[in-house]
């Protein structure tokens, strides 16, 4: 483990709301003026070595971290945070993925995303650590919000100082909920204005999705694919097309496991695609939520097998 920090990191899928250490949610909690039993509880957001939540239950969890998240002021202190944090796991290159909010009263999803770029932008300044910005479109918020995170994006591409630091679009959210292909004219034109787009796809077996996603020519990055390979029940066409667009995949190793879509690491479908010299890269999806480190998943994923 102690070799995995020492190597300099790159991290391409962190979900900036499930990335809060406890450290980071103690303080907001602290920071609360009325500490009713609702909030105290969420102290226990953290998934801890050995336990496993659903998928609907890490759900859950994410609803009540947004609620300590729900001002600008949380918004920046849990920015800066995190981003200290995964440099001070030598992570030396950062994409943070988040979903823009619109709470009323409280903050636009605009005000929202200038407070997460202002904070980068400090927090950069502090650490060694270079830092950029997906925009999240959450799949159980529907299209019409999805078109409003997509025009904020779109403004901030010819923004002087937060331009350069918004890369992209990821979609995320419930696999459950919705249907991506009614995403598809959102991403259509996200693509037009060149942004590049991470989608969750596969986290739950869904050949049919999947394969719309592929076959629209959109996607740039898989995050997850986990029941994409043959191994998990993905059929021949998915496994092909991901190897003809050779799409590199976002690999969440405790994530999966704990949210029991994977049954261990020496399961996980990085044994499939490393064997497949496949490009992957090993990510921590929510090291809040899962209690984990980038560090820590490089650990897990030298057990993966292989053969
Ligand atoms: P936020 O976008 O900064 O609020 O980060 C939390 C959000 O990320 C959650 O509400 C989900 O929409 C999304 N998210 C985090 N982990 C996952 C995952 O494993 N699958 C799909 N969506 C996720």
């Amino acid at each position: 483990l102690d070799y995995c920090r020492s190597l300099p990191k790159v991290e391409l899928h962190a979900h900036l709301n499930g990335s809060l250490s406890d450290a980071t949610v103690l303080k907001l909690l602290s920071a609360r003026e009325q500490q009713d039993g609702d909030f105290l509880a969420s102290a226990e957001v953290t998934i801890k070595r050995g336990h496993q939540r659903t998928l609907e239950e890490c759900f859950q969890v994410f609803r009540i971290l947004h609620s300590i998240t729900d001002n600008l002021e949380a918004m920046q202190t849990i920015t800066q945070d995190v981003i200290q944090e995964f440099a001070a796991d030598n992570v030396k290159y950062l994409e943070l993925r988040t979903t823009p909010k619109n709470i009323p009263n409280k903050m636009t999803k605009k005000e929202y995303m200038d407070t997460v770029l202002e904070a980068t932008v400090e927090a950069m300044k502090k650490s060694n650590i270079r830092v950029c910005l997906l925009l999240s479109i959450d799949r159980a918020r529907g299209v019409e919000d999805a078109w409003s995170t997509l025009q904020l994006a779109k403004e901030y591409l010819t923004h002087d100082v937060f331009g350069p630091l918004v890369c992209g679009l990821d979609v995320s959210g419930n696999p459950h909920s919705g249907d991506l292909k009614d995403y598809l004219p959102v991403l259509q034109e996200a693509q037009k204005c060149g942004l590049k787009l991470a989608v969750h796809l596969a986290e739950v077996s869904s050949d049919t999705e999947t394969l719309t996603m592929l076959n629209s020519g959109l996607v740039d990055r898989i995050g997850h694919g986990t029941f994409i390979h043959p191994d998990a029940g993905g059929s021949k066409e998915l496994h092909a097309v991901v190897r003809k667009q050779n799409l590199p995949l976002e690999l969440c190793i405790s994530s999966n496991i704990k949210s029991g879509t994977v049954k261990s690491a020496c399961h996980h479908h990085l044994g499939f695609w490393k064997k497949e010299n496949h490009p992957v890269v090993i990510c921590t999806d929510d090291k809040g939520v899962f209690s984990t480190s980038l560090s820590e998943e490089f650990y897990l994923g030298a057990q993966v097998r292989t053969i």
